[in-house]
């Protein structure tokens, strides 16, 4: 697999980048959660592009990127919840979906068939500067092989994709780690369509108790495949012990001893921390020989949620 050209973000670089969207290529980009695999949200040709380079399925829609609020409102109906959470979330890892405006240029293959889109306003300064360069919405999953672990690292989207990408920048490892909370504003109650980036906790204090889409909504949260973020070897979840054939993604102080490989997500029991080396710890030890990968149950409060959420589905059967 040819290497795709990893470049520092410069002036130059995002031009550079730019013009390749311009051209309907797709590039690989830094956000604060993870590597985004962008293409050009209005063209249905680079959307088409995205989901053949993942292998995704096509009922999973995508996050179109924007620069700000404003440009978010040319796309969707934003209504007063939105334009709260907006001001207080973005730029960062929350995901908004809600209603697709009549005249939306956003290709309907974003959308996987809904007439909903969601809708994010990234943090990264690298990501900010390639959307103003661009001047249009970039659809933007996760830039890995769908199903497969996340990238944290322009190498790590190298790796898995090659020269699907005409470019990466290299915007360094993600500060958030986690991909971003998705929540449904098409609904009475807001609902939480997947965990990440943005706490809970933090949302409920602005737009009260989130609810979850009910049991076997597929419609509804399309993307949330039971087995998902999956390593290559076979993963247990809440492990307080370990055996000398596995690798173990600890957490805290008191991690048990005797793995083949350790790695400890956060030895003094930081959450956010975690969130930072989850992916990346979960592809070393992946590669660590072991017959097995061991995890150790964090805390199910701020970004514990997300790391149990995305460690449930890296074990679902495949
Ligand atoms: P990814 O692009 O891999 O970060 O995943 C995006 C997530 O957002 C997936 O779980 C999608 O199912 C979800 N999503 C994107 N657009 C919509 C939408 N219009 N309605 C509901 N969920 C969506
Ligand atoms: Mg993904």
């Amino acid at each position: 697999m040819t290497r795709p050209p990893i470049l520092e973000p410069t002036a130059d670089s995002i031009s550079r980048a730019a013009q390749a969207l311009r051209a309907g290529l797709l590039v690989g980009l830094p956000t604060e959660t993870v590597y985004g695999l962008a293409g050009d949200a209005t063209s249905d040709r680079a959307v088409a592009a995205i989901f053949a380079a993942k292998n995704r399925p096509e009922f999973n829609p995508l996050i179109a990127h924007v620069a700000d609020a404003a440009a978010a409102r040319l796309l969707v109906e934003f209504d007063g919840r939105a334009e709260r959470l907006a001001q207080r979330f973005w730029p960062g890892a929350l995901t908004l979906v809600l209603k697709r405006r009549a005249d939306c240029p956003v290709s309907l293959l974003c959308s996987a068939g809904l007439d909903t889109l969601a809708v994010r306003c990234p943090a990264h300064d690298a990501a900010r500067a390639l959307l103003k360069a661009f001047g249009k919405p970039l659809a933007a999953p996760s830039a890995n092989p769908s199903g497969q672990v996340s990238p944290t690292t322009a190498r790590h989207v190298a790796d898995g994709l090659g020269d699907k990408v005409a470019l990466v920048i290299d915007g360094g490892p993600c500060a958030v780690g986690v991909e971003s909370t998705v929540l449904d504003l098409t609904v009475a109650a807001p609902a939480l369509l997947r965990p990440g980036g943005v706490p809970e906790e933090d949302l409920a204090a602005i737009v009260g108790p989130l609810t979850r889409p009910a049991e076997g909504d597929a419609i509804k949260s399309p993307g949330m495949l039971a087995s998902h973020y999956a390593p290559r070897l076979p993963l247990r979840l809440d492990a307080r012990d370990v055996k000398p054939d596995e690798a173990l993604l600890a957490f805290g102080p008191d991690a048990p001893q005797g793995a083949r490989m350790t790695l400890n997500l956060s030895a003094r029991g930081n959450v956010v921390e975690a969130a930072q080396h989850l992916f990346d710890y979960l592809r070393r030890l992946d590669a660590s020989g072991a017959r097995a990968i061991a995890a150790m149950k964090l805390p199910e409060r701020g970004l514990g949620r997300a790391i149990n959420d995305r460690l449930r589905r890296a074990a679902a059967p495949r």
